[in-house]
């Protein structure tokens, strides 16, 4: 973006205050290069930066956003719970509501609790692996991303070789890697966590295998272990019962956050009748974890999302992404797949070292008013109408053509 932006005078700013410009996942360098760091507001399947640039939207806040931004009927219940008190000495009536919804909801869920994000719900999984079993090791895939807390983290820094003593590694989608684990752990196998598929960013995106998910059950069924479905990122795209129902495998707990919400802060946890009394016992608190109107919102989007049948849809809105995607592509003689569910695909051109040509693409979509990601998986809502959709091929259509002319030829 040009100096005088107003983006590149918040940058400069930024820079003299917060670490490295911005903290987290949504600075400006986890996308191309020429994106926006700025933005100043979003209305249905687009966003606006702060120089008051339009985009449709493939990334949905990485995932909050289910519905699309401002649905009117979930910021109503927000707007009401405002008006009355959010932040209150206790739950609102909206905790037992929302946790009656996930319960009905979810086959596996004998009860639910609400916190903020999902590093805390992954937390709480292990946390309660442990409390329930009175075991220490918990099998983790490796390159998975459950969260930005030393156990988790997926850099080092500041984390001590304590902080993981008790983490077994495995390979998703390998249940000989997944029992080899278990066996390193033996008698003191706490539990198994596993993502919703195989999200890990920069590598092409995978499904659980049958064989993996039921190998997972088995081994913590034969173990008297946990099962932890991490759905943070996943969860209420795929299957409102939960990402495992796809492959029949039901965990013992699991983990929510992003989507729930539709963008309000909340995070759940949910688990069968075997963790209750851990659940009940062991202690979770956070300063903001009982207000009232993200619990309101969830249960209004958890409402809609049931309503509207949104896995189905997500999944042909997303079919119709793709399917545009890869046909303005091939329309340039440029080869490119999406990898992973539907909803939640990740982009990869065919001989694409580091990524440079995804990069590349996605700065020229950018400049056409398509927001995407060259290396994360990107997310579809419910405001991505066929007509969004078919606008964004379009855009991605000259994209592909002004990528096709500034490449080198091959031979
Ligand atoms: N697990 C998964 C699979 C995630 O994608 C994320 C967030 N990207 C987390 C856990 C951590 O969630 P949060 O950033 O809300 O703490």
């Amino acid at each position: 973006a040009p100096n005088t932006s107003q983006d590149s005078r918040l940058r400069e700013r930024a820079a003299r205050v917060i670490p490295g410009g911005m903290w987290g996942h949504q600075r400006a360098s986890a996308v191309p290069a020429g994106y926006p760091q700025f933005f100043a507001g979003g209305d249905g399947a687009t966003v606006r930066d702060v120089d008051g640039r339009d985009y449709i939207d493939f990334m949905c806040s990485w995932g909050p956003i289910i519905l699309g931004h401002r649905h009117p009927e979930v910021d109503a219940v927000v707007r009401a719970q405002m008006e009355a008190g959010d932040c209150l000495n206790g739950p609102t009536e909206h905790a037992v509501r929302l946790a009656e919804t996930l319960v009905r909801m979810i086959p596996h869920a004998d009860w639910a609790l609400m916190q903020k994000n999902g590093s805390d719900a992954m937390t709480t999984c292990v946390t309660l692996a442990r409390a329930g079993t009175g075991r220490r090791k918990i099998l983790v895939a490796s390159g998975a991303y459950h969260g930005a807390v030393p156990w988790s983290s997926p850099s080092l820094l500041g984390v001590t070789a304590e902080d993981r003593a008790h983490l077994l590694h495995y390979t998703y989608n390998d249940a000989e890697s997944l029992a080899a684990a278990a066996e390193a752990a033996g008698g003191d196998l706490a539990g198994i966590i596993v993502s919703a598929f195989r999200h890990d960013v920069g590598t092409p995106q995978e499904m659980p295998t049958a064989a993996f998910a039921t190998t997972a059950r088995a081994l913590c069924d034969a173990a008297g272990a946990a099962l932890i479905v991490d759905d943070v990122r996943a969860g209420f795209r795929l299957n409102l019962g939960g990402s495992w129902e796809e492959v029949g495998v039901r965990p013992d707990l699991a983990g929510y956050s992003k989507a729930i919400a539709n963008g309000q802060p909340l995070a759940a946890v949910t688990g069968n009748d075997r963790f209750r009394p851990a659940a009940a016992d062991a202690f979770f608190t956070g300063s903001f974890w009982y207000s009232g109107a993200p619990m309101a919102a969830a249960v209004k989007v958890l409402d809609i999302l049931e309503r509207e049948n949104a896995p189905a849809r997500l999944q042909a809105a997303g079919a119709r992404f793709a399917e545009g995607f890869v046909a303005a592509g091939a329309r340039h003689g440029l080869e490119v797949s999406l990898s992973g569910p539907p909803a939640m695909p990740e982009m990869h051109f065919a001989d694409d070292r580091d990524h440079a040509l995804a990069e590349t693409f996605c700065l020229e979509a950018l400049r056409r008013g398509v927001y995407l990601h060259h290396r994360h998986n990107m997310f579809l809502s419910l405001a991505h109408s066929d007509a969004v959709v078919d606008r964004a091929v379009d855009a991605m259509d000259d994209a592909f053509a002004a990528l096709a002319r500034s490449r080198p030829t091959s031979t």
